[in-house]
């Protein structure tokens, strides 16, 4: 029997099997090499490589081809090109060559740029990546051929996300061939992949259009808290809604198409919020197949009458939406997050441990620069997601790894020689892969065989914070090996003294309490773990010089370059909230105000008219609601004032964002006083809880 999942799976891909068929043996074979070892690609098979691709495309309905890039706005960018091309009166081929495909000339002045390209030096250049698949988007009147693409200006500088992470990926594939070589190992092929668990919450798009602050912004800027919310933590994993189910089975078919291995889905913890987890692939095709799925879900609930935010925090009070990205590297198709069967490999699997947490230890600041992020900056640090601080969880049993290494002068104790770990001789204690009693509030989590970064946003690319991840763990890497090279002795005993070493240097990062909690708050600051609580000091890191030489010496990003981010990211800020303050002053001023002053005028009057007739009930009920709703009002007209100054004034983004919290209390004390049916936003109860 013929399985429709199967036979539909990866059918929008240029797989492997569509490369067979679509393309003469010797080429097919030459691209595969390329995409499978990331060799460079041969230029003379470029022609028949596109010439393949075009027919598949075609087949699969395709009228247009686009280079697929992702710019440093976060999202993703494509501009169109149809096949057609006319030769001669009335008539025209359907035409793609190698030039079409390898590389492309687009307008990039409206890309940010961050001073990088002069207004005279427009123009941005693609080329294509071989190593993602292209792929074909549909929609209803057709579909187009996405081809993935870097992007980078007329002087080479990168304008995008993939550029550096390919580097990244090298920089790290790099230390480790050297370090296995070390450890005798033949030579094999580095891969580093990424799992990313995507949240997400679901609106009816009925709420959503009568929301100017979520259309505008992605999160509501007001609205206060329902009675009920997440307290009961009934929503978390429980039944999923068949509304919401038939959105989730549609996203997984679209997905499957595509060739992204959408595994697990879930409802979250707030109400109205939900997951979904594809299988760890490599990590230059998962960050693609993420971008991907974000559009998807996008898409897809338009089509449910629903709208999917991906915000990191579009209602306030309940959690916000994370990106957990799962991030290991395998040598030969080995994990070597993987403690190993002997003692050798886990010599092999200390040694990687130890230079992930070095990496932490040393550049916390510049790994959580990739989540800085006005959306970011609501839930980092606030009581739900990890916390701006840095640190790493290893659990009970690596931890007690640790300290035995730590501890352990080899021989000088013969009573207690027995449990103290010796690398390279010793196997490791069993390691538990439990899904059950992880510390949650870790943001640099051990679980099991592989590292879990749990601060990256919901809404933001995982290439930036895995681009950093690779680099950092490079140059840690890159020292151990050093400094292996420099001492004396057996490699078994070298390597003991050198773990029990790092260990002591850099053990203040690994912390295993609650993260949210005041005490470990304290406890970093004494140790002097950096807390970037805002974008503003998140981004610094890129200014900093070790930080700047660091990237260079890797050749992942240039100074300029770097710059070029920081800039970029301060003016998103303070766009971002500059329009949110715009738009929350707008519906203060022009939705709430007039909806609060005809009650309180109904009220006045009702009172006035009351006191006239000589009634003797009712006066003190009307007197309590129309003095609470005249105070409202009066607030209401100083709040908005006051934010407005703010704007006009152009003061810094956390004024603005001060004066926008603290009109917001009015809006949502008064959403409680005036009558329901002429409240004029959606209420929370409502978006959150009715599909
Ligand atoms: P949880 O929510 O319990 O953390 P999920 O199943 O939601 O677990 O997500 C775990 C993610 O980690 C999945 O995307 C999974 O494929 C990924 N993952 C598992 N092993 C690895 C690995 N070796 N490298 C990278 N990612 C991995
Ligand atoms: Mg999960």
């Amino acid at each position: 029997m013929k399985d429709p999942i199967l036979e539909s799976y990866g059918s929008d891909v240029f797989s492997e099997k569509a490369i067979r068929r679509h393309l003469p043996k010797p080429v097919a074979a030459k691209l595969l090499a390329t995409m499978r070892k990331s060799t460079p690609l041969d230029p003379t098979i470029a022609d028949a490589v596109a010439e393949g691709m075009k027919n598949w495309a075609l087949e699969k309905g395709a009228t247009h081809f686009t280079h697929w890039f992702q710019p440093l706005t976060g999202g993703t960018a494509e501009k169109h090109d149809a096949f057609l091309e006319p030769c001669g009166p009335a008539q025209a081929v359907q035409r793609f060559s190698g030039k079409n495909l390898i590389g492309g000339e687009t307008d990039a002045s409206s890309f940010p740029s961050g001073g990088l390209r002069s207004t005279f030096e427009a123009r941005g250049y693609t080329a294509w990546d071989p190593t993602s698949p292209a792929f074909i988007k549909r929609h209803e009147n057709g579909a187009t051929l996405c081809i993935p693409t870097a992007f980078c200006s007329f002087t080479g500088e990168t304008l995008d996300m993939k550029t550096p992470l390919l580097r990244s990926i090298q920089a790290v594939s790099r230390a480790t061939e050297r370090l296995m070589r070390m450890f005798g190992q033949k030579r094999a092929h580095v891969e580093v992949t990424l799992g990313a668990e995507q949240e997400y919450f679901l609106v009816d798009r009925r709420h959503y259009l009568s929301r100017p602050d979520l259309l505008q912004t992605g999160r509501t800027v007001f609205g206060a808290a329902p009675a009920k919310h997440q307290q009961l933590e009934d929503h978390y994993f429980g039944a999923i809604k068949p509304r919401v189910l038939k959105f989730m089975t549609e996203v997984e078919r679209r997905l499957w198409q595509l060739g992204i291995p959408a595994k697990t889905r879930h409802n979250e913890v707030a109400p109205a919020q939900f997951e979904l987890a594809p299988m760890f692939e490599d990590l230059n095709l998962a960050v693609d197949h993420n971008m991907m799925i974000m559009e998807v879900l996008r898409q897809t609930a338009e089509a449910n009458d629903l709208v999917c935010l991906l915000h990191e925090k579009p209602f306030e009070g309940v959690n916000g939406s994370g990106k957990h990205c799962n991030w290991s590297i395998a040598y030969g198709g080995r994990n070597l997050l993987t403690p190993g069967a002997d003692p050798r490999e886990n010599a092999i699997f200390l040694t990687v441990l130890m230079a992930i947490i070095r990496a932490i230890e040393m550049h916390a600041d510049i790994l959580r620069m990739t989540t800085a992020g006005a959306g970011n900056d609501h839930r980092l640090g606030a009581n739900e997601a990890p916390p701006a601080i840095i640190s790493v969880f290893l659990g009970d049993e690596l931890n007690d790894v640790l300290r035995q290494i730590e501890s352990g002068r080899r021989g000088s104790d013969s009573s207690r020689r027995g449990q103290k770990l010796r690398v390279g001789v010793d196997t490791l204690p069993p390691l538990p892969k439990d899904t059950t009693d992880r510390n949650r509030t870790s943001p640099f989590a051990f679980t099991g065989n592989k590292f879990e970064f749990r601060a990256p946003g919901s809404s933001q690319n995982c290439a930036q914070s895995q681009m950093v991840l690779n680099t950092i763990v490079a140059e840690s890497i890159d020292a151990i090996c050093d400094r292996l090279d420099t001492m004396k002795g057996p490699f078994n005993e070298k390597l003991q003294r050198l773990l029990q070493y790092e260990v002591k240097a850099h053990k203040r990062v690994i912390f295993s309490g609650d993260g949210y909690s005041e005490e470990w708050r304290k406890e970093a600051a004494k140790l002097g773990l950096p807390n970037l609580r805002d974008t503003p000091a998140a981004l610094a890191p890129l200014k900093e010089r070790r930080n700047v030489e660091l990237f260079e010496r890797y050749g992942v990003l240039s100074r300029s370059e770097m710059l070029s981010r920081w800039e970029i990211g301060m003016d998103d800020y303070r766009r971002r909230i500059r329009i949110e303050a715009g738009i929350a002053l707008e519906i203060a001023r022009s939705m709430v105000r007039p909806v609060v002053a005809d009650e309180f005028s109904r009220l006045a009057n009702a009172l006035g008219q009351a006191k006239s007739d000589g009634l003797k009930v009712g006066i003190r009920g009307l007197t309590a609601l129309s003095s609470k709703l005249g105070a409202g009002l009066d607030d209401l007209h100083v709040k908005c004032d006051r934010l407005e100054r703010t704007i006009t004034r152009d003061e810094r983004p956390e004024k603005q964002l001060a004066a926008m919290d603290d009109l917001r209390k009015t809006v949502d004390r008064l959403e409680g006083l005036v009558d329901d049916s002429r409240w004029p936003l959606p209420k929370y109860r409502e978006m959150l809880f009715v599909y």
